[in-house]
This record gives structure tokens, C-alpha cells and sequence, in this order.
């Protein structure tokens, strides 16, 4: 027998069912990225495979093991399907020149693909929504990005099951400075190290701190603090950048052990927290990203930006109720008889160019029969149409909620009438 065919572990199917809770939460978020003046940008959804290693980094989790790589057996490039949108949007803003005397607020929204162990809240293909703001210095952009997904967390209904995380990062020398101080303390503790942190206590320790191993969350508490490297200019940065956040009256808890998992960060970085779905709590998080541009191959010009997962997003406004009903129609159009299919065909037509959605009857089926698809379909509105309508150029139509009576209506006084039964607050 063949082998059934299913999706890959990990990526997972939207359906009808579930696919308006995803369509309304775009609609939020793309409501709120143009409110706050960002354009869309949209790129591959692969690229070469030194991208992500050169701007991600080499010793990062993704880079060492989540990332889909393989052979474009027709060329031989090393090609990867993007683990996150940064690179790829740097890439392109490089690419076309975007900088050139301009500054860019862009966004991106779309999948992302790393190979992880599946659990609640972690799929091997998810999706993003994301920004990046480039040629702005900061501190004051910096503020204005977590307005933004503060106002996203209110509109959402959701700004009090959520805690925002910052910290900074400094700039090279500071973290260099910090480094050295921070291998002796990995040092001292190498035998508690797990293998993760044995393998990065000298390629890339800030990262150690990131561990999630409950077992070496005393040893990253008491690790020096980069906060105590940082040089003049880096501390008025981020004390800006407080100062700022506090001022707009957005709560915010100081996390020094905040590393964040990628390496091009520096100064700002910040993260939304949730501690509503388990382990899997991050919902948002990002960072200033300065270097990144010019490793790219640009010229040298600021930049910060997010992503957000949007699966968790959604799992959060799922448990806490927040996601609307599924939009029915307004109309189902019920029809038998001699040329009854074509006649309710030219009726929807009519009724969708006044402005209302139908669903027509497709095909055989007793007036009861259709009445049930109709009731579950949601419609407000049934409108029927058998041989005796068609003959008097009438049609029957009946509201399926509240106690209004059914009324027969001529053809060309259908959609005002509908307009008047909406008037009366149906
Ligand atoms: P985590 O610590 O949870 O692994 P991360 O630091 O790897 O997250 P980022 O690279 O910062 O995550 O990605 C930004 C956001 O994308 C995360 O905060 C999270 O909301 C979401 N995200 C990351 N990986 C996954 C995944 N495998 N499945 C679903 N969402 C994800
Ligand atoms: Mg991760």
C-alpha cells in the first residue's frame, strides 16, 4: 500500500476552522505597522547559505543546529530556508541601495523554518511578524519600537498578561572587557557547565548566560554584569532609552542576563514575556543591531528591529478568549427548480455588488435540506428563490436571527430592503 502522506513533523496546516484568527490578527498588526509609519517589505523565503551564518553567527543555536540547509543539486550552492527575517531583509535593503541618503521603516510578516524539537509553542515552520528601523541612531527609536508593541499588546487585549524584558549590550569593547571577566567566572564553574556551555565558554560565553538549563540559572545569576563594562556613551544610550519608556508609563524589568540568542545585537535589547505559556514564554523580542549593516556589506548605518512569534501571539489570545467568531456571510441563497441555479446566480451577483456576501446553493437539494445548510452557515439572511419567484421576479426573504417575519420581496428592492431590516439594528 502506498505510504500515507502527511506534513512534516513540526509544520503545521491552517484550516478554514482556525485560518480567521490568523486573518484578524494580521489585520491588527498590519492596522498598527502602518500607524506607526512602516512599509512592507517582502523577501525570499530562501537564500544562500552564508547569509545567515556571516549576520546569525557561527556559534548560535541556529547556525550550529537548527537551520534547513541543503544542496541545490543543480548548481551546487548551499542554500537555506530563512530561519529568521533580518538577514534576508538586510540583505535586500543592501542589494537595492535602500540607505542611500534614506533612512527605512520596514516590516515583514511570513514563515520561518528551524529544526527544533516540536512542543507547544515551538514548530519547525512558524511565522513572524517583524520590523527593522535602519539609519536611526537612538535612543529615541528605540522607545518608539516598544511603544509600538506595547500598543500592540493593548489593542489585543493582552497588555496584562505580558512583561517587558531590557538590557544592554554595549558595544564591542565593552562586551570584549566583559568577556574576559565573564570566561574566568565560566572557569571557576566548569564543572557544572553542560556541554553547551563547555563547547561556548570561549567561542561565544555571553551566549552561556542564555541557557535555559535549570541547573545553571545560580551560575548565570551571579556572573559579572555587563552593565558594570559599559563605557559613557553606551550608559547615556541606554539610560535614554529608559528614561523614555518609563516616561511614556510602560513598565519594564531590568534583565541582565538578557543575551538574546543571535549575535549581532548591541546596546538595546529587550524581549515580551509571557509566563502563560510555559516554557515557550518569549513572544517578542529584539535589539539594536549597529554592526550589521556594514558585515553585510553595506555602509556602515544604525539599525534595531523584532520579530514576533505569532503562533504564540495566537495561543495567548486563544486561552484567554480574545479572538472573534468566525465571519459568516450575510446572505445564503437558497434555489430549486427549472433555471433556479442560474436566476440565484444572477440574484448573488446582485446582491455582492450592493455590498453583501452570499453564499448560493450549489446543486440539487430539498428547501428543508437547504435551510440547515443555511442556519449553519451563520448567515444573517436567507434569501429563497423557487419556480414561482422566478415567475413573478420575486424572491423570499427571511432573516435567520431575531423574530422578524419573512417577507416577499420584488427583485430590484432586495438590496434595499436588506439595507433597511440592517438599519433597524438586525
Ligand atoms: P527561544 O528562546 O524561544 O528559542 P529565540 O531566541 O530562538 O527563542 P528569536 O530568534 O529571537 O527566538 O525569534 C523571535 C521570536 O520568534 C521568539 O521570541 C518566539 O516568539 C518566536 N520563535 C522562535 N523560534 C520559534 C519556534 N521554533 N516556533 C515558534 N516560535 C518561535
Ligand atoms: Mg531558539
Amino acid at each position: 500500500m502506498a505510504q500515507k502522506l502527511q506534513a512534516i513533523k513540526g509544520m503545521n496546516d491552517v484550516l478554514p476552522a482556525e485560518s480567521h484568527q490568523w486573518e484578524y490578527f494580521e489585520g491588527v498588526l498590519r492596522q498598527l505597522l502602518a500607524d506607526y509609519g512602516y512599509q512592507n517589505i517582502r523577501t525570499p523565503i530562501v537564500e544562500t547559505t552564508p547569509l545567515f551564518v556571516r549576520s546569525i553567527g557561527e556559534v548560535t543555536d541556529i547556525v550550529e543546529k537548527e537551520m534547513y540547509s541543503f544542496v541545490d543539486s543543480l548548481n551546487g550552492d548551499s542554500l537555506t530556508l530563512r530561519p529568521e527575517g533580518t538577514a534576508g531583509t538586510l540583505r535586500a535593503v543592501v542589494e537595492h541601495n535602500l540607505l542611500y541618503n534614506a533612512t527605512q521603516k520596514v516590516w515583514y510578516m511570513g514563515p520561518m523554518f528551524r529544526h527544533e524539537r516540536p512542543q507547544k509553542g515551538r514548530y519547525r515552520q512558524f511565522h513572524q511578524v517583524g520590523i527593522e528601523a535602519l539609519g536611526f541612531a537612538g535612543p529615541d527609536v528605540d522607545a518608539e519600537i516598544i511603544l509600538m508593541t506595547a500598543d500592540l499588546w493593548k489593542r489585543l487585549g493582552i497588555d496584562q498578561y505580558v512583561r517587558l524584558e531590557i538590557n544592554s549590550l554595549g558595544n564591542k569593547e565593552e562586551r570584549a572587557a566583559h568577556r574576559e571577566a565573564l570566561i574566568k567566572h565560566l572557569e571557576a564553574n566548569v564543572d557544572i557547565l553542560d556541554e553547551d556551555g563547555k563547547r561556548r565558554m570561549y567561542s561565544n560565553p555571553l551566549r552561556v548566560l542564555d541557557t535555559k538549563n535549570p541547573a545553571l540559572q545560580e551560575m548565570a545569576d551571579s556572573a559579572p554584569r555587563l552593565y558594570d563594562y559599559l563605557g559613557e556613551e553606551s550608559r547615556a544610550h541606554y539610560e535614554g532609552w529608559k528614561a523614555m519608556i518609563a516616561a511614556l508609563g510602560i513598565e519594564f524589568v531590568e534583565n541582565p542576563r538578557l543575551v538574546r540568542g543571535l549575535d549581532y545585537y548591541n546596546q538595546s535589547v529587550f524581549e515580551w514575556v509571557t509566563t502563560e505559556l510555559g516554557a515557550q514564554g518569549t513572544v517578542c523580542a529584539g535589539g539594536r543591531y549597529d554592526g550589521l549593516i556594514e558585515q553585510l556589506g553595506g555602509k556602515p548605518a544604525p539599525g534595531i528591529g523584532f520579530g514576533m512569534g505569532m503562533e504564540r501571539v495566537l495561543l495567548l489570545l486563544q486561552e484567554k478568549n480574545l479572538l472573534p467568531a468566525q465571519r459568516s456571510v450575510d446572505v445564503y441563497l437558497l434555489q430549486q427548480g427549472e433555471g433556479a441555479p442560474l436566476y440565484a446566480m444572477q440574484l448573488a451577483k446582485q446582491l455582492r455588488d450592493g455590498g453583501y456576501s452570499v453564499i448560493q446553493h450549489l446543486g440539487e437539494g430539498s428547501f428543508k435540506s437547504q435551510m440547515k445548510k443555511a442556519d449553519g452557515s451563520g448567515a444573517r439572511y436567507a434569501v429563497i428563490v423557487g419556480e414561482n419567484e422566478i415567475a413573478s421576479g420575486q424572491a423570499v426573504l427571511k432573516p435567520l436571527r431575531g423574530d422578524v417575519a419573512q417577507q416577499t420581496v420584488a427583485l430590484d428592492a432586495l438590496v434595499a430592503t436588506l439595507g433597511g431590516l440592517d438599519g433597524q439594528g438586525e
